[in-house]
């Protein structure tokens, strides 16, 4: 999907935050690819214009950030991606020669990526992800094509899960869905993803006890400079822990690999990021 065009952004609101300028300026160092990559602020009523004003101008690709990927899944509705269709959401924007606007999310595939790069448990894998929002949702068919055993979905409320875990539902992996109360104490489950927003308020979500199988590893979505509440009670609870730094840089990586067709090394990235905190 290379192109001729090399101007990137990404579109959020708030988004100076963003790491991502920097993740996509170490790429392209690594790659040898010429290209700029800029963080644009869209006014909240104003992302499609924004978007549109961004490919008229020389734009190539555009990340999407909150609040802004329901409407890039909306503005790039001529070609999603079935990652983004099972996603429900857009993460990954940009035009073809013709001028065609495709969209991908590749959240999903980055989170696969770096529980890879972690050896976690994957293919045969009984595996509960918690929070049932769009993370959660973005990440379920990538699991699934993983090779997962199972997946359970619980939330704080839990009709979503089980709305989620419905709309799943055709694959041969059996999905369920439900609120944390329902969840049987001493299941063990291998894989343990904390996809809900709790950590932001440095809260968990409220597990049972048992519910983490010998090796298991515990993964927060979130990242930051000191491992998050999941992360301390599933540590104390016996699992191996992470957070999302490696899933940013990760899902990153595969938006840079279908805008440029030059797949990046992730780790050296993540490395160096890491040490930044
Ligand atoms: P979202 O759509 O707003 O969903 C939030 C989810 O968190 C919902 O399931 C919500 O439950 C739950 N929740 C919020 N506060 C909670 C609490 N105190 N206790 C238990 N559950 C709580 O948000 P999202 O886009 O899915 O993002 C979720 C997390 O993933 C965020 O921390 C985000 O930073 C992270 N993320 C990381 C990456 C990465 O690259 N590392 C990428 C995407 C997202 P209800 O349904 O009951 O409200």
């Amino acid at each position: 999907m290379s192109s001729t065009r090399s101007r990137y952004a990404v579109f959020g609101n708030p988004v100076g935050h963003s790491k991502s300028p920097w993740i996509h300026a170490r790429f392209a160092a690594q790659t040898g690819q010429q290209l700029s990559y800029e963080a644009i602020c869209a006014p909240v009523d104003g992302f499609p214009g924004a978007v549109r004003a961004f490919f008229e101008n020389g734009g190539a690709g555009a990340n999407v950030t909150v609040p802004f990927k329901l409407q890039a899944y909306e503005l790039a509705a001529a070609d999603l991606s079935p990652r983004a269709r099972a996603a429900g959401a857009v993460n990954t924007l940009w035009l073809d020669a013709a001028g065609l606007l495709h969209g991908c999310n590749t959240d999903g595939v980055g989170l696969v990526a770096d529980l890879r790069r972690l050896d976690a448990p994957l293919a045969g894998a009984r595996v509960l992800v918690a929070g049932a929002g769009g993370a959660a949702r973005g990440i379920l068919l990538p699991l699934i094509e993983a090779g997962c055993r199972s997946l359970h979905i619980a939330n704080r409320t839990p009709e979503r899960a089980r709305e989620l875990a419905a709309a799943f539902g055709q694959h041969d992996v059996p999905v369920h869905g439900g609120g944390y109360a329902e969840l049987p104490a001493g299941h063990g489950w291998d894989l343990v993803l904390n996809a809900t927003a709790s950590s932001l308020e440095d809260a968990a979500p409220p597990l049972p006890a048992g519910a983490y199988a010998p090796g298991a590893l515990a993964y927060d979505l979130m990242y930051g400079a000191r491992p998050t509440r999941f992360m301390r009670q599933a540590g104390e609870a016996g699992a191996r822990t992470a957070d999302g730094l490696g899933m940013l840089v990760a899902q990153a990586a595969e938006s840079f690999f279908i805008w440029r067709g030059v797949r990046p090394d992730a780790a050296p990235v993540l490395a160096e990021l890491r040490s930044t905190f």
